[in-house]
């Protein structure tokens, strides 16, 4: 941890009856045992670790809980949610944090957003993840040219990086397409972020 949660700050419950509504999950259960984060695989990239952050919500401390870089770092892995004596789906608490933070325009690490945007684009394509496509079109979006290119040719060796699309038949790739375009429509509707 960088620096301490400040505990001065005043309560937000609308915040903490948000994330609670958002996530179905009664975090107040949660008794700070640590074994969340014992467990995170990506702790080490954390400005809060993840036990830090379940307190965070519980005290309703929302800039300090949706600025946090962590909510973007996490893996979604659910290894916290597994390990958790008191059965909190933390990992479903995380990743209502995230949709709550970018609801706010509140992104921390916008090199995050930028991959699943290229991810997302290749789906709503192919209508299946295509890896050269989503690495391409992270590095226009967020210029870093050269990221990971030493990896690619033991990735391509083990055709891990097919040059075409995967194929999905039975017009799948198209079922797919008209999915994004209902939720974009709603998104619209409900003046969400898509
Ligand atoms: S889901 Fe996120 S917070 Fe939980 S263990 Fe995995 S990386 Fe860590
Ligand atoms: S494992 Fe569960 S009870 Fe323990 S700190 Fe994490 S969320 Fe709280």
């Amino acid at each position: 941890m960088k620096d301490t949660i400040d505990l001065g700050k005043k309560r937000d419950d609308a915040f903490i009856t948000e994330v609670e509504a958002h996530s179905g999950q009664k975090f107040s259960t949660c008794y700070q045992c640590g074994n969340c984060t014992a467990g995170c695989p990506a702790g080490f990239a954390y400005d809060r670790q993840v036990n830090q952050i379940m307190r965070g919500v519980q005290l309703g401390l929302r800039d300090k809980v949706l600025n946090s870089r962590s909510i973007w770092m996490c893996l979604s892995c659910s290894t916290c949610s597994l390990r958790c004596p008191n059965n909190i789906d933390v990992a479903t608490v995380m990743e209502t944090l995230r949709h709550m933070a970018r609801k706010e325009k509140r992104v921390a690490v916008p090199k995050v957003e930028k991959f699943w945007f290229s991810f997302l684009d290749t789906v709503r394509a192919f209508g299946r993840s295509w890896e050269i496509g989503t690495m391409a079109l992270y590095m226009l979006r967020s210029l870093r040219v050269f990221t990971d290119l030493d990896l690619a040719p033991e990735a391509l060796k083990k055709q891990k990086l097919p040059f075409k699309p995967h194929s999905i038949p039975d017009g799948g790739a198209a079922a797919v397409t008209r999915i994004f375009k209902r939720y974009r429509e709603r998104a619209k509707r409900e003046g969400v972020r898509p």
